[in-house]
């Protein structure tokens, strides 16, 4: 059986209601495998659901012949429920997923049974004693009459007491069965390509004002340059491909200053200190370095094909053979020279590619850019008058590199590394005298006894104003960090003699190290992308406690702080019940926190609940013991963005993230559609 054998109700007639069929059936075989029946275990593995227990209350709920089979065609029927079902028909699927025996009420064993699975299904980590209080608590908030059972009038009544979960749920609900998310939104966005392509580019300019025009201002210095070189060439009678060459060579010099300027991160750290990033986009200069770097290796390429083409029209078989031509060349200074440049650069670009960093071989990276020490002398003797370009970013860059050397000898000392959960590493240091950094500025480190070349880049989540300490925490992924957690994990007697030295380079600039000109600067931390404002906040702490907490210039400082695991939030924890509980922060600080890896939001709908229902008994959070109620679910932006536009009308904005990339390009639309400034840190 395939789709166009079922008959698909023709409620939304239309190519929408086919192009979702075709993508349910797809979802199907991709759970059901050749025999076209989807078994309890193939729906817990296509589901990616932790719990047996509950697999099998969602298997019942879709097999509804009681086949013990899921069919293409009860498939279809119950994943068209959750993309095109009324919000009522969706939450009947949630109360029957409740409702074990069938009566149609939830009685609380029923309850407290779902509940339990449901806390087991997202690994969150609670008592029993608490699972049973959590229990009575919300079945007495959900059963209104007092009967002692739910009926589905009651059920609904509570979901709806909780607007943000119940949009979640109906906006959502294609993704309980993991169907693809464009299903889900694929209605909202009909007929609005237009709007959306124009609103996406106005979004652009309004975000990206300085980097596009520092990309406008440097494309437009290249074409300028490349044209004078080919006028230059064709007023001395070259042919056209020499022109072209010429023109490349003459771009390839801008590009080679530029590349050196992209990398003086002192000197960008210094900039940033008297507000330099509100003009040029200091926070992109890695991004700069690629596009500059993909722009000097493509100009080579025509620089390379041109001359190629050049030399091929000379040889003539009678006068200049092939050899004679290619062996004058090479013999030449300006021959070998640039047949070098043409291999080191080629290295230096195919290894500096993403797909071979996140690959596990970053130190290959790593090595093949260290051929850029070759790369500029050589282009110094390939090129005339390159010196008189790169003399004065060259002597800066050269400044740069002594100072790092020198301060990078100097060894610090490792007072105490600890395992956190989360595969964290919480490294705490004796801090070097030199070390002056602002919050959430960043540090190069190395550490002998995990590898001997390697430095690695990690922010500092300490205060400033702790003189004695400098603190890192430093999440496992691959092998550098996984060997510092396998260091922290082991007994002081297995540890190689010398772990405690550490070297140190730095600080450098990061875009949250610019929050204190905002006067409503919101910080969104994403998992291990917290470590910015962890320094932040603990100087605004340490600070208020002192008896300096932030002056009136700071109308109130929002913190919203992600994570996919509950235990995530142990990292900062103590640190935002301080900043909770201090009376000078009332109402200058605001903290938001949310759990966000549970998996399948059909599982997740009577904890939610119960986790408010819980906070507005306790006063507190049930999974962090804050004042803040953990969400569990994702933020919708549009709510929380609205309320702090309304909050402080007319007040600049401006929103500070770190973390994925994804989440990065969803903020960066919703900053520029609410006119708040947007900036993001590059992990
Ligand atoms: C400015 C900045 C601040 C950071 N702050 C933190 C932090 O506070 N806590 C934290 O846990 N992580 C932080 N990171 C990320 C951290 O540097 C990497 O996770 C770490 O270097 C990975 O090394 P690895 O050998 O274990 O992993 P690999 O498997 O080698 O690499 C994993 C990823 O990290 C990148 N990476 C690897 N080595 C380096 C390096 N030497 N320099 C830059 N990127 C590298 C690779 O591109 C790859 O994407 C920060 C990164 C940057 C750029």
């Amino acid at each position: 059986m395939n789709v166009d054998d079922v008959e698909y109700p023709k409620k939304r007639p239309g190519q929408g209601a086919m192009t979702h069929l075709h993508d349910i059936e797809a979802r199907f075989k991709e759970i059901a495998g050749d025999d076209d029946r989807i078994d309890v275990g193939e729906l817990q593995r296509g589901l990616d659901l932790h719990d047996a227990d509950y697999a099998a209350r969602v298997f019942r709920l879709i097999d509804e012949d009681k086949s013990g089979e899921i069919s293409l065609w009860e498939f279809i029927r119950f994943a068209r429920v959750l993309v095109e079902g009324t919000p009522e028909e969706k939450l009947r699927i949630i109360f029957n997923l409740h409702d074990l025996n069938g009566d149609g009420t939830v009685d609380f064993e029923e309850l407290t049974h779902i509940l339990d699975r449901s806390l087991n299904e997202h690994s969150i980590d609670v008592p029993p004693e608490k699972v049973a209080q959590l229990g009575r608590v919300l079945f007495a908030s959900i059963d209104t009459d007092g009967s002692g059972s739910i009926d589905f009038e009651e059920f609904q009544a509570s979901i709806d007491a909780h607007p943000s979960l119940k949009a979640q749920m109906i906006d959502r609900s294609s993704t309980w069965l993991r169907l693809p998310e464009r299903i889900a939104s694929d209605r909202r966005r009909r007929g609005r390509s237009f709007r959306a392509l124009f609103g996406g580019l106005r979004r652009a300019w309004e975000n990206e004002r300085p980097w596009l025009i520092l990309l406008t201002v440097t494309g437009a210095a290249l074409i300028w340059l490349f044209e004078r070189g080919m006028v230059r060439e064709a007023a001395i009678g070259s042919d056209l491909p020499t022109q072209i060459a010429q023109g490349a060579a003459e771009a390839v010099k801008l590009c080679g200053v530029l590349m050196i300027v992209s990398m003086l991160r002192h000197s960008f750290t210094l900039l940033r200190r008297f507000g330099i990033a509100r003009i040029l986009p200091v926070d992109r200069m890695i991004d700069y370095h690629r596009v500059v770097g993909h722009t000097l290796a493509f100009l080579a390429l025509v620089h390379v094909v041109g001359y190629i083409v050049t030399y091929e029209s000379l040889i003539d078989p009678d006068f200049f053979t092939r050899d004679v031509v290619y062996g004058e060349l090479f013999r030449s200074q300006v021959g070998w020279s640039g047949v070098t440049l043409a291999t080191i650069l080629l290295l230096i670009w195919a290894f500096a590619r993403e797909s071979v960093r996140r690959s596990g071989m970053f130190e290959a990276f790593y090595l093949t850019h260290r051929l850029f020490w070759a790369f500029l002398p050589l282009l110094i003797v390939h090129v005339p008058g390159f010196a008189a370009w790169i003399a004065v970013p060259g002597a800066i860059f050269l400044m740069e590199q002594g100072h790092r050397l020198i301060r990078g000898r100097k060894p610090s000392e490792i007072d105490d590394i600890t395992p956190m959960p989360s595969n964290v590493t919480r490294l705490r240091m004796k801090r070097p005298d030199w070390l002056d950094f602002k919050p959430g500025e960043y540090v190069q480190l190395r550490i002998p006894a995990v590898s001997k070349r390697e430095w690695h880049p990690f922010t500092v989540t300490s205060s400033p104003d702790e003189k004695d300490c400098l603190e890192l925490h430093v999440r496992s992924v691959g092998n550098w960090t996984r060997k510092l957690n396998e260091l922290a994990m082991r007994d002081e007697a297995a540890r190689a003699e010398n772990w405690r030295r550490v070297y140190l380079e730095g600080p450098y600039g990061s875009p949250s190290s610019d929050i204190n000109d905002c006067p409503v600067p919101v910080l969104i931390g994403a998992g291990i992308g917290v470590t910015p404002f962890a320094s932040i906040l603990k100087t605004v702490l340490e600070r208020s406690k002192s008896g300096n907490p932030p002056g009136e210039d700071l109308q109130r400082l929002y913190f919203i702080w992600l994570n996919r695991d509950q235990k995530a939030f142990e990292w900062f924890g103590a640190l935002m019940a301080a900043l909770e509980d201090l009376p000078e922060l009332k109402g200058r600080i605001d903290i938001r926190v949310w759990l966000t890896g549970l998996k399948a939001e059909l599982t997740s709908a009577s904890l939610t609940v119960a986790m408010e229902v819980y906070h507005e008994a306790a006063g507190r959070d049930l999974l962090t013991g804050l004042r803040t109620r953990t969400e569990l679910s994702r933020p919708n932006w549009n709510t929380i963005f609205s309320e702090i536009k309304a909050r402080h009308e007319g007040a600049p904005i401006d929103v500070f993230y770190c973390g994925p990339e994804g989440l990065s390009t969803v903020l960066s639309q919703e900053c520029a559609r609410f006119g708040f400034g947007y900036r993001k840190e590059n992990f």
